[in-house]
């Protein structure tokens, strides 16, 4: 039995207070996902990991929330995160938790395991795996939400969930920044743009046809943009982004390219003047028209 499978164990912790606050959010926000950061610490030996959750990140006053889209507040994120790291220096981001009682789906949707494969893979993550809790269903009685628990690994494509009988509730005290007070929320503070039903369609066609296409937050626009290179006909590529004019209350979208070929400078020309109803109308057509570009000109020279 020289490969005898290597039996990886997983174990949670979760302080319960972690739990509670992470349900008082789904109490307030019931009708579009929500979500935040986990933090912690956490052991690893041999194939025993050991995640202990102590606190929560909340999504932040810029966090935008759809029934199928839900983007945090990064920056927010981030100064709350230093504040608790500076009292407590062991402390890790372990993951995300994040919402789909209000949509419905029972696991993460296709663009959520493609996005936590992206991040544990990354050179900068911290840590090598990626904890993702997921409220799947509002009870009636207690508990108030039934969640589910994933973990991502890097260099590993399969995801992994782990049993409730390997989660623990155990009362800890909360991680909480220094002088911060409990978290309030005016929803009127959330960005307009934040009802953009498109996004939630782009996010879905991208992850199925274009997982090469990420969404980045323009922090000065307060809106999602697609970044990516499509492969062409003529196997060049194309850098390509397509952005979501803040400005326009109808919510057009623009895209570019930074591509050279002489052959695609008059499409790409024509393309600085067109607006979208959506990123992906914008990217079809672009690619559409590029690759027509490609094959008439190779055409035209034959
Ligand atoms: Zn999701």
């Amino acid at each position: 039995m020289l490969f005898k499978s290597k039996k990886s164990t997983i174990a949670i912790s979760i302080a319960r207070g972690v739990l509670d606050s992470i349900f008082d959010e789904c109490d307030r926000c019931d009708a579009d996902e929500t979500g935040g950061r986990l933090l912690g610490t956490y052991r690893q030996n041999k194939n025993h990991l050991d995640i202990e959750v102590k606190g929560v990140l909340e999504p932040g006053p810029n966090a935008q929330r759809t029934p199928t889209f839900f983007m945090q507040d990064g920056d927010y994120q981030e100064k709350l995160f230093r504040e608790i790291e500076a009292a407590h220096p062991d402390v890790e981001h372990l993951g995300n938790w994040h919402t789909h009682h209000v949509n419905g789906l029972q696991t993460l949707s296709g663009g959520d395991k493609a996005t936590y494969n992206r991040v544990v893979n990354h050179d900068k993550h911290n840590t090598d795996f990626f904890y993702a809790l997921l409220v799947v269903k509002k009870n009636r009685s207690h508990p108030r939400y039934t969640v589910k628990h994933f973990i991502f690994r890097r260099g590993d494509e399969n995801f992994y969930e782990v049993p409730h009988s390997d989660v623990q509730l155990v009362d800890v005290p909360l991680l909480r920044p220094a002088n911060h007070a409990a978290p309030v929320r005016e929803r009127s503070n959330a960005p307009q743009t934040a009802a953009n039903p498109e996004r939630v369609k782009d996010q879905d066609f991208f992850s199925d046809f274009y997982p090469g296409m990420k969404v980045l937050l323009a922090k000065e626009m307060n809106a999602p943009y697609w970044k990516g290179s499509l492969p062409l006909v003529d196997g060049s590529r194309a850098d390509i982004v397509a952005v979501e004019d803040p400005d326009d209350a109808t919510r057009s979208y623009s895209i570019v390219s930074s591509c050279k070929n002489p052959m695609l400078a008059e499409t790409l020309a024509k393309y600085r003047a067109r607006k979208f109803p959506s990123a992906r109308h914008a990217v079809i057509n672009l690619e559409r028209d590029l690759n027509q570009s490609l094959y008439q000109g190779r055409g035209g020279k034959g």
